[in-house]
């Protein structure tokens, strides 16, 4: 058999597997594309049944997550963690509380993990959880009953060399106080090591909360370098304003680019002198505000309730709100208006056709698994940390998390070169991540 017609083969049993789970496929089908290429140079992986143990996850709980509300009445969730790869240390991977979590949404984000862990360079296998649960119009009470009730279930499944969950979408440091308040409660031990994105004056790192949205802005500041130039004076637009959107951005103007728009579900917001950061996380952070409410403060800024913020002109686009959030019709917006890079911040946020169109157009494109890395890289760090009950300075911190940033751009392009497609970010972030943890699985025989 071709090793086209063996991957394909794998392919189609992922989908019959793995019915009704499109995100997941999606996923696959990314990653697939590029490993035709590494079975031709090595033939190896696909005698050891390789690529169909990694597409199966090593296991996935799926629980009920029972709470109570402020006026009493009963509420139920569905809670899920798929511990997914374990190959190169513990599962790692985030948490998400939102309305459109299932099943094939976990499994999308814990495969995409298993690869971005690898590309950090660090000792971490992939997982990824989450619960159905909408923590939006929710009271701090109602969200500490719900993580209370999810961590009863999780708290027999997690453990600083099992699986160490952190935030995600929905789960800031607010939901992992109230996790491991619950965990420590049940366990009666201080087991720093089982979650990341702690406080930092009981166990977190410094410069967790920022990493995934500095680290994108560090490897965007790598691709503008590769491509001869600098984020100074580009014009930058960030969609999301969740916690990477927020350090991105934070990042982006220390580099000395502008950051235009951003947004959040009910529309975007366009500053023409630079977003206020002060103001925006003081109405996300502090007060969970509509992004709306930017435009009370700044009067230059306008509100756009119904478009897409692609349709705002920039040199850089940092997608850092949710899967599939850019489409093909906005790929081609941002082409016309002559963007020059692409990172995402989040994971999976760019369509496969849109994808295709920017390769087509000579955008440079970084894949989540490599830009918006920084984050798990820190919760790495963090576990470093944990682990020698120690704690490291800010700046220390976030020069190590610039090391590692650059670490993967270095070994995204090293691989796209050597696997011969130049420049593609894309195919260099599959197979450096693929090949890592395929290594790994060979030397740990079939298990
Ligand atoms: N949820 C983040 C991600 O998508 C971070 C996970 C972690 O820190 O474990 O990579």
């Amino acid at each position: 058999m071709s090793t086209r017609d063996q991957i394909e083969a794998i392919y189609q049993q992922v989908l019959t597997r793995n019915a009704g789970e499109p995100e997941f496929h999606q996923a696959a089908a990314e990653v697939f594309e590029s490993l035709q290429v590494v079975l031709e140079h090595r033939p190896e992986y696909a005698d050891a049944a390789l690529i169909e143990r990694l597409c199966e996850p090593e296991r996935q709980i799926i629980f009920r997550v029972p709470w109570v509300d402020d006026s009493g009445s009963v509420h139920v969730n569905r809670g899920f963690r798929v511990q997914y790869n374990s190959a190169l240390g513990p599962y790692k991977g985030g948490l998400r509380f939102h309305p459109s979590v299932n099943l094939g949404i976990v499994k999308f984000l814990g495969f995409e993990q298993i690869f971005k862990n690898s590309l950090t360079g660090l000792p971490i296998g992939g997982g990824k959880g989450g619960a159905d649960f909408d923590p939006k119009g929710r009271s701090d009470a109602e969200v500490m009953r719900f993580c209370q009730s999810f961590m009863t279930e999780l708290h027999r499944h997690i453990g600083e060399y099992t699986d160490v969950p952190a935030g995600d979408i929905g789960v800031g440091g607010r939901e992992i106080g109230y996790l491991f308040g619950q965990y420590k409660r049940l366990t009666n031990s201080y087991e720093s090591g089982v979650l990341t994105g702690k406080g930092t004056s009981w166990g977190g790192s410094q410069v967790r909360r920022e990493a995934t949205g500095y680290g994108a802005a560090y490897f965007v500041a790598d691709m503008l370098e590769t491509l001869g130039t600098s984020l100074d004076g580009k014009t930058v637009v960030v969609s999301g304003s969740g916690n990477v959107a927020i350090y991105a951005i934070e990042k982006v103007h220390q580099l000395g680019g502008k950051v235009v728009a951003c947004s959040d579900s009910s529309g975007y917001v366009v500053d023409p002198n630079g977003i206020n950061l002060e103001l925006l996380k003081d109405l996300k952070e502090v007060r969970r505000e509509r992004i709306s409410a930017y435009c009370d403060t700044v009067k230059a800024a306008t509100f756009t309730a119904d478009g897409s913020i692609w349709d705002v002109a920039c040199d850089v686009a940092i997608p850092s709100a949710t899967q599939n959030e850019l489409d093909a019709d906005a790929a081609k917006v941002l082409i016309n208006n002559q963007v020059r890079v692409v990172a995402e911040g989040a994971n999976m946020p760019t369509t496969p056709d849109a994808v295709q169109l920017f390769r087509d157009a000579g955008v440079a494109f970084a894949p989540g698994k490599a830009a918006n890395a920084g984050g798990v890289a820190t919760s790495a760090l963090e576990m470093q940390q944990n682990a020698s009950r120690d704690s490291w300075s800010f700046h220390y911190t976030d020069e190590r998390l610039a090391a590692i940033m650059n670490g993967i751009h270095a070994r995204t392009i090293e691989t796209a070169a050597e696997y011969g497609k130049p420049g593609d970010y894309v195919h260099g972030a599959n197979i450096a991540g693929f090949i890592k943890v395929a290594d790994a699985m060979v030397a740990l025989g079939v298990v």
